[in-house]
């Protein structure tokens, strides 16, 4: 039976379809109502459950992957990255030990509180809220952006402005929730007028995000923009020069695109951005959207 849908969720629908249409995606089918109830009940529990709880409960294959991963020798991911030239005096912290999937989140708490009330740096002056992290502690996907900007600085969470907006539409896109996915920056308190991190200050907040990282244990991370792809990778080179391909980094496939608010300002980038993101759902094993395979 045909159900009409409430004027915000026709707006959110049209905005998302808006999104799809710029990424050149337009051929798209419905699945019969029947398939829909058959897979939502094969959802799991705590997705089920609003998405509330989900970042607590990893479904089973991802858990499955996550373990196995996690007792795997990571050192051979080092090495195998020929060509990034880093920048003076990087160095890449060495990678933390394997957390049990169980214990993922009290990993993450426990780094949150070494980071405290930081003044470690100056961009604490002009914080309302230190911007930690969201998401699920032991994600397939993780993103890693540049800095809160006003409405994260007001919020505690990253990626909840416009940028965050269009960040959650690519989420989406790829066919999957944001609760499913950790979201974090490279610095975690709003550089003032949004102003790029300095180089003191990105370093200094750095470690809690590699800590992050090895404690959530992607699959696949992708750095959103020139900020993250710099100082996840040490990198000395142009975005362009690091999208495209797959980086071997800290047991994680590394996917650099561009910057949720870079494309808001050019949005014929987001085709671009697409072809990255899926590179990110081919490492994830997630079919492109209008796969009918
Ligand atoms: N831009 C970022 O890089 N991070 C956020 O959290 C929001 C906007």
């Amino acid at each position: 039976m045909a159900r009409s849908l409430d004027s915000a969720t026709r707006e959110a629908l049209a905005e998302r379809m808006r999104f799809y249409r710029e990424l050149g995606l337009t051929d798209f089918y419905r699945r019969p109502v029947d398939a829909i109830v058959d897979s939502a009940a094969s959802i799991p529990q705590a997705e089920a459950a609003d998405g509330q709880d989900a970042e607590d409960h990893a479904t089973v294959p991802a858990e499955t992957a996550q373990a196995a991963r996690a007792t795997e020798p990571q050192a051979s991911f080092f090495g195998e990255e020929p060509t990034i030239k880093t920048r003076k005096g990087f160095h890449a912290p060495e990678m933390g030990a394997a957390v049990p999937v169980e214990e993922r989140a009290a990993a993450l708490e426990a780094i949150r509180e070494d980071l405290g009330p930081c003044t470690r740096c100056a961009l604490h002056k002009g914080r309302n809220t230190i911007v930690f992290g969201v998401g699920n502690a032991a994600a397939r996907l993780m993103f890693v952006g540049e800095g809160p900007g006003a409405d994260e600085d007001a919020q505690g969470l990253p990626f909840v402005g416009r940028a965050g907006q269009l960040l959650n539409n690519m989420i989406a896109a790829m066919g999957l929730k944001r609760e499913e996915c950790y979201i974090a920056n490279v610095v975690k308190c709003r550089p003032p007028g949004n102003r790029t991190p300095e180089p003191d200050e990105a370093n200094t907040c750095s470690p809690f995000l590699f800590r992050q990282i090895d404690v959530v244990r992607p699959q696949v991370l992708v750095a959103l923009g020139a900020t993250a792809a710099t100082y996840l990778l040490g990198a000395r080179q142009p975005l362009a020069a690091l999208r495209g391909r797959i980086h071997a980094f800290r047991g994680a496939s590394l996917i650099v695109t561009y910057h949720p608010a870079f494309l808001l300002r050019d949005p014929r980038q987001k085709k671009e951005a697409w072809a990255d993101l899926q590179i990110a759902m081919k490492e994830l094993g997630l079919r492109k959207a209008g796969n009918k395979e």
